[in-house]
């Protein structure tokens, strides 16, 4: 059991149990005081610690010893147009799990943003991080229309856009020939693909990168994960595995 809390982590101090924690605990889990649990804050580090107390909507437990010191998780942004529910649900868990820094919601022209719920991002990406022993919860952005953060995006971040059509290099190609060092983000459309003129015009930006993935055109959420996978495979942490 391992839950992300808000509260800070300190040993023998006390830290609040939400209404979810407490329903997750006593009715998922069946646990109750004296059990133990794993804590993280996405500040101080792991803590093994015990439920103090247990009611149906709160509770208390008490971190012993810190387990796994803080450390960055720095992984790409991921920008991606909101999805039919099913889909964006499983490409926020799999985001996650793939180390993504930032989600990032982007309005585009054929984006469909009836249906954007930020809580229940956020509850996702939370649940997701426990169960992968993250260290640190993704930040979740409000959505904004491309053209926007386009006009404000760092210009030492480079940004990898999803074409599924037009001329893209291969992924790896782009990857392999960027420097180790360097900052990211990963742009994929909407299920309605990207407007020609929006390929264009992400063309011309000195930070984008224009990439294929090869001559199938996947659904956006398969997209996402198949460039968070290249990313992590050249660039992120799959030579640090777990002892
Ligand atoms: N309906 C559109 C396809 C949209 S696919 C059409 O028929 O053209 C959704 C998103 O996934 C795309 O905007 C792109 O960002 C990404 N994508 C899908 N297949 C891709 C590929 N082969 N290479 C690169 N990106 C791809």
């Amino acid at each position: 059991m391992r839950l992300y809390i808000e509260d800070n982590l300190a040993a023998d101090r006390p830290v609040t149990l939400t209404a979810a924690h407490a329903h997750y605990l006593r009715n998922v889990m069946r646990a109750g005081p004296g059990d133990k649990v794993l804590l993280f804050n996405g500040r101080d580090g792991e803590w093994d610690a015990a439920i103090d107390s247990l009611r149906k909507n709160s509770g208390s437990a008490l971190p012993r010893a810190q387990r796994r010191p803080q450390r960055d998780e720095p992984g790409p942004w991921l920008l991606f147009a909101p999805l039919k529910r099913s889909s964006q649900d499983f490409l926020i868990q799999k985001a996650v799990e793939l180390g993504v820094a930032a989600l990032q919601p982007v309005r585009t022209e054929y984006t469909n943003t009836g249906r954007i719920n930020r809580d229940r991002m956020v509850a996702h990406a939370i649940e997701a991080a426990e169960q992968c022993e993250r260290l640190t919860v993704p930040e979740v952005r409000e959505i904004e229309k491309h053209t926007f953060l386009l006009e404000n995006w760092p210009q030492d971040r480079y940004l990898l856009v999803c074409a599924e059509r037009g001329a893209a290099q291969p992924i790896d190609e782009v990857l392999r020939a960027a420097p180790e060092t360097g900052a990211w983000g990963i742009l994929t459309g909407p299920e309605g693909g990207f407007a020609s003129s929006e390929l264009e015009q992400l063309r011309t930006l000195p930070f984008v990168r224009m990439v294929s993935l090869g001559p199938r055109i996947l659904r956006a959420e398969t997209a996402a994960i198949a460039a968070l996978t290249c990313w992590q495979s050249v660039l992120g942490d799959w030579d640090d595995h777990r002892p």
